[in-house]
């Protein structure tokens, strides 16, 4: 985890600084076994990791998953609706709101819902693994399966190598192995405001929605037409644009960009594939406030801050950016067959055991989304957890 993320606030005494340094020698996850037993799960939700020993509550299966994914953007659009339709404040307070939801839900349909699809590890029936992966790619405008299962399949082989289409998607938009990270932040800020990136991006993806299966060539430009004219009959253009519209395009590439670029550490060696390297896990948060001994007051101002960066920082990166089972990408690709649905407890599980495999030992980086564009620009560093 990037120190800097707490350390460097302003406004601590030196007393509070001891004590937040103090809670950060330790596994973030654990110093928040000190809050209640009912957010527990909310907490291994956010950071992705669960507390030593802790129970799941709910086993999650692909289609509980998947019907969960629909109420997330079901809400994004409510909440959004709700906005527009009462006041400028409202909608400016609510809008962020609902483009959070509505783009992370569709992200988790392709990132994660299609993504198991072309591993067959959706449903033991490969038909239903490719239909659920046609459908998405036909009402999300995302890569359809057999070019997804063809270019992720070389992204397995070659990892952060110069052949994986990863690498290639990063070097076609300015992003290298051995970058200052102060030119990665630059280069971050000016793709995601640039409209040559999302014309050039959303073009492709539209490319593969209308093509693949015979079927699907059909389907996609009737769901389009279909649509098309829902809107016009119920006369809401602008609604359609701000809910929908932005979320499947910009914001669905802004959230591309900053999962693909954070997935994995540049390799030393482009020529070398080296899963211990270039494999980490991405978790959320930070370590809780160690505040014994302190006076109410400090105590209050550091939970305080801790909650505020949760709710306000960790809690909008772990529903834009690392939907899913992103966090624990690293473990995939090492046990791509693993049961995805749980990877949080399916990962803790299998480190407790041992946080060595064939491939080397585990590493785990802490924070938010800055830490970790910081951490895969640089070199693997062991932060056991
Ligand atoms: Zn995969
Ligand atoms: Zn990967």
């Amino acid at each position: 985890m990037q120190r800097t993320s707490i350390l460097h606030s302003t406004g601590y005494t030196e007393q509070e600084n001891l004590a937040l340094a103090r809670g950060q020698r330790t596994n973030p996850r654990e110093t928040m076994v000190v809050l209640p037993r009912f957010l527990q799960p909310f907490l291994t939700w956010v950071t992705g990791m669960p507390f030593a020993g802790q129970r799941q509550i709910i086993r999650w299966t692909p289609w509980t998953l998947v019907l969960c994914t629909v109420c997330e953007i079901a809400l994004g659009v409510v909440v959004g609706a709700a906005a527009l339709s009462h006041s400028v404040m409202l909608a400016i307070c609510l809008l962020p709101v609902s483009w959070i939801l509505t783009t992370g839900g569709i992200r988790m349909f392709f990132v994660v819902i299609e993504h198991t699809c072309t591993h067959h590890i959706f449903s033991r029936t490969r038909w239903v693994n490719e239909a659920v992966a046609e459908i998405i790619s036909v009402v999300f405008w995302t890569q359809h399966y057999a070019a997804f299962k063809s270019e992720h399949a070389t992204h397995h082989r070659v990892t952060r190598m110069a052949a994986d289409p990863d690498t290639h998607f990063l070097n076609e938009w300015g992003f290298a192995a051995g970058m200052p990270k102060e030119a990665v932040i630059r280069k971050i800020l000016a793709t995601l405001v640039s409209p040559k990136y999302h014309i050039v991006t959303f073009l492709e993806r539209l490319k593969y929605s209308i093509s693949g299966a015979r079927i699907k060539k059909l389907a996609s430009p009737l769901f389009v037409i279909g649509m098309v004219f829902v809107v016009y009959q119920l006369d809401i253009l602008m609604y359609w644009l701000i809910l929908w519209i932005l979320p499947v395009t910009i914001l669905f590439q802004c959230s591309m960009l900053l999962n693909i670029l954070t997935e994995h550490r540049w390799p030393q060696d482009a020529a070398k594939r080296d899963l211990q390297e270039v494999c980490y896990g991405r978790f959320c948060g930070e370590p809780t406030p160690d505040t014994d001994g302190l006076p109410f007051h400090s105590r209050a101002l550091l939970w305080g801050k801790w909650w505020f960066r949760l709710v306000f920082i960790f809690l909008p990166y772990r529903l834009f950016v690392l939907v899913g089972d992103e966090p624990h990408h690293d473990f995939h690709h090492r046990q791509p067959n693993s049961d995805w649905a749980n990877a949080s407890y399916a990962r803790h599980e299998a480190l407790a055991r041992s946080r060595t495999d064939k491939y080397g030992e585990y590493t785990d980086e802490w924070g938010s989304l800055l830490d970790h564009i910081y951490a895969s620009s640089s070199p693997r560093n062991i932060h056991a957890t």
